[in-house]
Formats: C-alpha cells, structure tokens, sequence
C-alpha cells in the first residue's frame, strides 16, 4: 500500500497492508502450439485451413494457434455428433449415460488446479476465483445432472422424456469452463449428443476438457469441440441440430431468434443483464458493502448477473459510499496468478474499448466518478475498479450493460420506488436485496422482474438452482430440474393425456 497514491477524493487512506506476491505456478499446464477441432474423438486440423491466436490478456502473449472453424468444419462436426447419438449414446442406459458424467465430474476436480490456472491465463480472471469458483462448481455440474441421468421419468412422470438429438451450444468467455458444464452436463444427462463453439478469446480451457472427455473414455463423437470467432457461431446455428443453446449477448442473442424463427430447432438464450443489487436502511452494512464488491467487481464485472446499478436508500446514501470507497482502496489489482489478486485483467481489447467508451460517456453526461489508486500493468488489458455516483436512469451507464468492473449509484425513499427503479431496464435477469426484514425480502422479490432474486447475498451458484432471464434477457431455465427440460421431448406426453 505504501506506493498508492492518495487521490483528490475523500476516500480514507487505506489502512497499511503488504502483501508479498503469491504467483500460481505455470507449469502444472503443457500448451500446444497449435491445436485442432476436436471432432469424432479426434483432434482434427480444419478444412479452412486457417488459425488464430489466443492470448493471455494480462500480457498480450500469445499462447496457441487455434482453428477458425469454417461451415464445412461444422457440419463435419455435426455429422459426427448425429452418427455417436444414433449408434449409440441415445439408447445407452441412462445409468450408463451417468457413469460418463460422473467420470468427467470427477476428473475435473482431480485437475482442477491444472484447469484452474488455464483459465486464469486464457481469461484474465483472478486464480482465486478460477480455483475456488469456477472449476468447483463446474465439477459440481457434472456430479449434478449425472444424478439426474438415470431418474429422468421421476423428474417428469408421465410425460416420457426423449433426447432430441444433436444440441448445438454456444458460450462466452466470461466463464468458459463453467458455461461449457452448463451447456454439456444436461444435454447429455438428457441423452443428447453435443457440438460445441467456446468463444474466441477463451478456447483453451474447452480444449483441455477434450482431454477429460478421453480420460473419460466418453464415446467418440458424443461431444464435438468447434473453435472460431461469431462466424462458426452463426454456421453452428445453420447447422442440421435440433437445437441451439446460447450465451452471450442480447444483439447476438436476436439474431440467432431471428434466424431459426419457422424451423423446428429448440432454442434457449441466457443473454444480458443490468441487475439492481437494493440496499435498504436497516441492513448489515458492512455485508452489504462485501456483497456490493463481490455483487460488480467478482470476474472484473464480466457477469451477466452482476450487481451494476446500486440502489441505495436516501437514508444512508453517505455512510455507505464512504464505506465502499474504502473497502475499493483495499482491493488489489493485477496479475490474475498472483493469489492475492482480487480484479484481473479485461478479457480483450475489444471489451476494454466498450468499458471506456461508456465509462467516458458517463462522464460527459454528468455523473460524478470514483477510482481507488491503483497502478495498472503497462501491459494487458486493465481497467480500474469504478465508481458512478450522480447517476440519472436515463445515462447510459443506467441502462447499458457495460460487462466491466464499473458500478452505477442510484438512490430512492421508498420500497415501490426500489422496485419501479430496478425494473426499469429491458433486461431481467437478477437482482439483490439487503434488508434485515423478512417480509419485505418477499415484498420485493414478488415485484422484481428478475430471473434470480438474491436477498443479503450475491452471486451464489447452485447446480441444483435455476437460473434464466426475463425480457431482454433471454428465455428458458439452466440449472436444476428445469435445465433438463430444454434438452428434452415429451411428444409421449399427449398418450397420457398430460
Ligand atoms: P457475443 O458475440 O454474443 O458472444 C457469445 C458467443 O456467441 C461467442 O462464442 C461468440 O463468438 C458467438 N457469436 C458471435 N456472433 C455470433 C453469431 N452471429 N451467431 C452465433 N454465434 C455468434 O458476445 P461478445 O462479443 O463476446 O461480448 C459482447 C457483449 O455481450 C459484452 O460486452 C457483454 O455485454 C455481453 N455478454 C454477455 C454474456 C452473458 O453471459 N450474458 C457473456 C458475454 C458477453 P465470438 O467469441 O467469436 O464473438
Ligand atoms: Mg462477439
């Protein structure tokens, strides 16, 4: 702390802690230097014949060549997905279909400090939270839904759960692995064979896990690995599937809608968000403002979920902001192997333009900002934890959502005006409450028109909860018992009437 910097704000100065840096080891991870589609089992070299690089956003290093799968590559892909759904996958027994899932969810946890570190380094995302968050919880998806795999006529009685076929499943780079377990582990707990597309800055992790799927001794062809930017994206949606799965954003979100509006493939879409995290008068401060912190700054703010506009009762709109500012001081920002670390690095240049750009228009129209000091590397992509106060619904930072470590401060006076606040967004996806009250938690959470409703908490994954969107921000359930039901048919259902 002795090198910050006191800014002209009137944030506390940070209390004097050193910290000696605590860099995970590299090592544990072997790197290609040029990697395949991962396509009937095999690692095979694309058709096009083209690759990209993948870098690590806290040094702009490269780290592998990665092919940019082309529409023929795709289907490929998707050929090899039908032929193991039809030779086999479809009629295992679904105790066997489990057996595979519970080897994958199992192996996972045995290397995830391996996994760990590769998403840290491909991501840009704090090792404490690729080590305590993602690779947990992605094990713990696979353990999940291998439960499920043998008890599917107990979820739905009566209604006959058949596979649907070939799931196409698109994905982020906030939570490669993670979105990877949430797309793969129901589809094929439901008997469905799987082509995947990770997103363009983040494939490793998805290619390490096709590693796991031979330690597994999974079937090949059952999960097919397809690398590339939006355009293998887009053929993956052309592709002969039945049925798309999509996270990521709500402009790509529409066009996909668009596109497979008349056919009969599924679709399920998990877009984004502008969550209100309500703080109330009689909360616990000081959790509250660690709620606040994990609620925009967990992932540097690259959550669909996050807690992006704060809404603060008038009544203690002073005593939290000074908390707040203080606690901002405390976090520390930097190499994302580093232990210590609380915000990582940006996942790309192009998000860092995106967050600058609406953190400046911010500025201009007239909202008051906060940034703790803090030296950013000179290298990789870094933005400074921020903080928005005088912010009007109407400013952009109000209503766009800025997938970055930048928090929007709003007020209000009464619980109606919290809830007229918060739903004033296209999106629809969270939200969090603080308050010491029980009924008003319920009050609340009757009125927000928000998928996931926290109350005196933030960001908590369960497998075993469902989580999805309202409005702009998509439809259809992952997690739970409902995350099955995109992934299967019940045309027996009418036999029983039911
Ligand atoms: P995106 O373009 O929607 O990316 C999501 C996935 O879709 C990626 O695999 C992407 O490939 C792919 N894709 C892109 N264009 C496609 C198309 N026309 N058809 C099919 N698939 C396509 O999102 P982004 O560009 O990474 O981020 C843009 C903004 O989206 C962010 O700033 C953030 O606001 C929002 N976002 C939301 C979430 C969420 O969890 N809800 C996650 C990420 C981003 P590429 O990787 O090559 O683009
Ligand atoms: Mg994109």
């Amino acid at each position: 702390m002795a090198e910050l910097e006191q800014r002209g704000d009137r944030a506390p100065a940070p209390s004097a802690w050193e910290y000696e840096s605590a860099p995970e080891s590299r090592e544990i991870v072997k790197l290609e230097e040029r990697y395949g589609l991962f396509i009937g089992g095999e690692f095979v070299q694309p058709r096009s014949g083209e690759y990209y690089e993948t870098l690590d956003p806290s040094s702009e290093e490269t780290l592998a060549e990665i092919p940019q799968a082309a529409p023929e590559d795709v289907a490929i892909a998707v050929k090899a997905a039908r032929e193991a759904f039809t030779d086999g996958w479809s009629a295992a027994t679904p105790a066997e279909r489990a057996k595979y899932l519970f080897r994958i969810a199992r192996i996972l946890q045995e290397r995830s400090r391996e996994f760990a570190v590769l998403e840290s380094l491909n991501g840009g995302k704090p090792i404490r939270e690729s080590r305590d968050v993602d690779l947990p919880l992605a094990a713990a998806h696979f353990f999940y839904y291998a439960g499920w795999a043998d008890k599917l006529e107990y979820a739905f009685p009566h209604r006959q759960p058949k596979p649907l076929g070939v799931a196409g499943q698109i994905i982020p780079w906030n939570f490669p692995l993670l979105m990877l377990a949430w797309k793969i582990a129901p589809a094929l707990a439901a008997g469905n064979t799987v082509v995947l597309k990770p997103a363009e800055t983040t494939p490793l992790s998805a290619l390490l896990f096709c590693d796991v799927l031979r330690q597994a001794e999974l079937p090949p062809g059952v999960v097919n690995i397809v690398t590339g930017d939006g355009a293998t994206g887009a053929a993956l949606v052309k592709a002969e599937v039945d049925k798309i799965a999509f996270t990521g954003s709500t402009e790509v979100g529409k066009a996909i809608q668009r596109e497979l509006a008349g056919s009969c493939k599924k679709l399920t879409l998990e877009l984004g968000g502008k969550a209100a995290n309500i703080i109330f008068d009689d909360c616990a401060l000081d959790q509250a403002v660690e709620g606040i912190v994990n609620g925009i700054y967990f992932n540097q703010g690259h959550v669909c979920c996050a807690g992006s506009r704060l809404l603060v009762q008038e009544s203690i709109y002073e005593p939290l902001i000074e908390k707040l500012k203080r606690r901002l001081t405390t976090l520390r920002v930097g190499d994302p192997l580093d232990k210590n670390t609380d915000v990582g690095a940006i996942n790309s240049r192009q998000q860092l333009e995106k967050i600058e750009e609406l953190v400046a228009a911010g500025q201009e129209e007239g909202a008051e900002i906060y940034q703790p000091p803090c030296r950013l590397p000179e290298k990789g992509y870094w933005f400074a934890p921020t903080v928005f106060t005088n912010v009007a619904q109407s400013y952009r930072i109000a209503q766009e959502e800025i997938f970055g470590p930048v928090l929007s401060v709003l007020t209000f006076r009464t619980p109606d005006e919290a809830v007229e606040k918060a739903n004033n967004t296209p999106y629809g996806l969270s939200a969090g409450v603080w308050t010491e009250k029980g009924s008003r938690i319920l009050w609340m959470a009757q009125r927000l028109e928000a998928g996931v409703i926290w109350a005196n908490t933030y960001n908590r994954f369960d497998p075993a909860s469902p989580f999805g969107g309202y409005k702009e921000s998509g439809f259809g359930r992952e997690g739970g018992r409902h995350g099955l039901e995109p992934y299967l048919d019940f045309d027996g259902a009418e036999a029983f009437g039911g």
